[in-house]
C-alpha cells in the first residue's frame, strides 16, 4: 500500500493548480459535514450517491485507504483514493473480492482479449482454487508484463526491417540519406 499511496503523492504533487483543485473538490464532496475528516459512512454515502455499490469495489478498501487506522480518512488518504479510481489502480480479487497489490494473478486469456476486463485472484485464492472460471492458464501480473515484451521487440524489429527494405536499398543504389540508416529505431 506504502508503494500506491507514494505513488499517488507523487503524481499529486506534480499535478497543476487546477488538478490539486480537483482532488481537493472530490475530498469536500466526500466530507459531507466539512469536518476535515471522512468517516466510512460519508464514504459510504459518496458511493452510493456516485452510484458505485459497495460490490463493485473492493469490500476492504475503506480499511486500506485508512492508513493510520484511525477510523477517518485525511485528505492524504482521498488523494490514494482519487488516484485508484482515476489511475484504473483498484483491482479486487474475483474470488474473495479483497482488494489487491502487488503481486497477484491474472487468467490470461481474458487478459488477451481485453486489458480492461481482466479476471484477477489474489494469491490465496488462485492457490486454494477459491474461483469459478472458464479459462485456466494464469500468470502473475509480472510475469504478465514480461511476456508482453517480446511482442514489442518484434515489432520494433519489423520496423527496423521495413525501414532498411526501404531505406537502406535507396543508400546501397544512390549511396545517400545515410541518416536513415543511422537512426533505425526512431
Ligand atoms: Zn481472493
Ligand atoms: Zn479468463
Amino acid at each position: 500500500m506504502e508503494e500506491v499511496r507514494a505513488t499517488a503523492m507523487t503524481y499529486y504533487a506534480n499535478m497543476s493548480i487546477g488538478q490539486k483543485q480537483a482532488v481537493q473538490n472530490f475530498y469536500k464532496s466526500l466530507d459531507a459535514n466539512g469536518d476535515g475528516k471522512v468517516t466510512s459512512q460519508e464514504y459510504l454515502d459518496a458511493l452510493r450517491k456516485a452510484g458505485l455499490n459497495q460490490t463493485s469495489l473492493p469490500s476492504n478498501l475503506f480499511q486500506v485507504l485508512d492508513e493510520n487506522n484511525d477510523g477517518t480518512l485525511d485528505l492524504e488518504e482521498c488523494v490514494t483514493f482519487y488516484y485508484m479510481i482515476t489511475g484504473q489502480r483498484l483491482v479486487s480479487c474475483d474470488g474473495c473480492g479483497s482488494y489487491m497489490l502487488g503481486l497477484h494473478f491474472l487468467c490470461v486469456e481474458c487478459y488477451r482479449v481485453s486489458k480492461e476486463k481482466t479476471f484477477d485472484l489474489c494469491g490465496s485464492c488462485y492457490r486454494n482454487k477459491n474461483f469459478n472460471h472458464a479459462h485456466s492458464y494464469f500468470l502473475d501480473n509480472f510475469a504478465l508484463l514480461r511476456t508482453q515484451l517480446p511482442a514489442v521487440l518484434i515489432r520494433t524489429y519489423v520496423a527496423y526491417i521495413r525501414e532498411k527494405l526501404i531505406h537502406g536499398g535507396a543508400v546501397n543504389k544512390f549511396f545517400t540519406a545515410p541518416h536513415n540508416v543511422a537512426r533505425p529505431f526512431r
